[in-house]
């Protein structure tokens, strides 16, 4: 039996091509920008494995038209980007890379946190402008992070590494999650369990690490923005999505919050123009980009493709019911 046709719609780094190389042929994007869908298309129809970035959107159009794949491999924890019931029904295994990803992206949340808070973003516009004349009392004075109080949303891994940061900042935590962290969670975290709007009301900063789907679509939208404090600041890592674009723009000029630090954004790479302002820090999607880490999802990626053609379980599975009924 020959190898495995793959599709991977990024070149990846050495570590995940070593791993598939023994069971896979594949074929690998080399171009520097995205492929379109079409292109992704065109060359997934006779592949019988995808590995996608969080850009690529994995629909049933697409699998339809490629009836040979087994694995769409997402070279992301967040799989908001692949309809997994449509490759469930399709017999088609798709993967994540939880995990990995957890304390680099929550390191890039708390940097973010700190950027907008002590407006580090627009002191380095300054010290570069050439117009800074030296210190004074009142230059740049920010808003203290140490001592706050803290609210996560969506207590899973990420948010969990995030609420580990607080205590050295000697900050007050607060999380909102589908449900209860066990007692020992919340001791080690030393956070309380707050339902939405408490904790909206009583944070100081406001976080969000909850997946998006169709509950958490729009989760902070105008009347939630109205609840938050208006010397609070929120800060996305999680998607784009989860808040309500329009009505955060809306509730900045208003006052009713003093501030955002964004990763993601609700229509990646457009950015609302009426983000573009002071109390805004914005990054482009970046909150896992550390070398050590994108690498390691793109080998755990390629574990996941290379374990199912080799008749073994791909370890990060988000359908296992997809092998029964492949
Ligand atoms: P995770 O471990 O699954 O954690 C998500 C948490 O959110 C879970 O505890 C989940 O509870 C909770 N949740 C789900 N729906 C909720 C709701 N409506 N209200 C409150 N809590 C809710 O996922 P993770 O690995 O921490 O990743 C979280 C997300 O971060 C990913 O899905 C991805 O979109 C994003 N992310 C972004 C970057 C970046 O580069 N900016 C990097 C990595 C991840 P249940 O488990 O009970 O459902």
């Amino acid at each position: 039996m020959g190898k495995a046709k793959v599709f991977s719609t990024h070149p990846l780094f050495e570590e995940a091509r070593a791993i598939l190389d023994a069971d896979c042929e594949v074929e690998y994007w080399a171009r520097p920008e995205r492929p379109t869908s079409q292109e992704v298309f065109q060359r997934v129809k006779d592949k019988e494995g995808l590995i996608c970035l969080l850009t690529d959107r994995v629909g049933d159009d697409l699998l339809r038209a490629a009836p040979k794949l087994r694995i769409v491999a997402n070279v992301a924890v967040g799989y908001d980007n692949v309809d997994v019931a449509s490759c469930t029904k399709r017999g088609v295994v798709a993967t994540n890379t939880p995990g990995v990803l957890d304390e680099t992206t929550a390191d890039f949340a708390w940097a973010l946190m700190m950027a907008i808070s002590r407006r580090l973003v627009e002191g380095d516009a300054y010290a570069r402008s050439g117009n800074w004349k030296g210190w004074n009392l009142d230059q740049f004075c920010g808003t203290d992070v140490w001592g706050k109080t803290l609210g996560i949303i969506g207590l899973g891994r990420i948010g969990r590494a995030f609420a580990r940061r607080a205590a050295g900042f000697k900050m007050h935590v607060l999380y909102n999650s589908t449900k209860r962290a066990p007692e020992e969670i919340e001791r080690e975290l030393n956070a309380e369990y707050r339902d939405l709007n408490a904790l909206l009301a009583e944070s100081d900063f406001v976080s969000l690490h909850v997946p998006l789907n169709s509950e958490t679509r729009g989760l902070l939208d105008a009347p939630k923005f109205f609840r938050m404090k208006p010397t609070a600041f929120v800060i996305n890592t999680a998607r784009g999505p989860v808040i309500d674009e329009a009505a955060l723009v809306h509730a900045l000029e208003a006052g009713k919050i003093a501030g955002a630090a964004l990763d993601v954004f609700e229509q990646e790479p457009f950015i609302h123009p009426g983000l573009k302002r002071p109390n805004v820090v914005m990054a482009p999607h970046m909150g896992s980009a550390s070398v050590e880490t994108r690498s390691k999802m793109a080998a755990m990626a390629a574990h996941n493709v290379a374990a199912l053609f080799r008749g073994q379980r791909p370890p990060n599975m988000l359908n296992p019911e997809a092998l029964q009924s492949a």
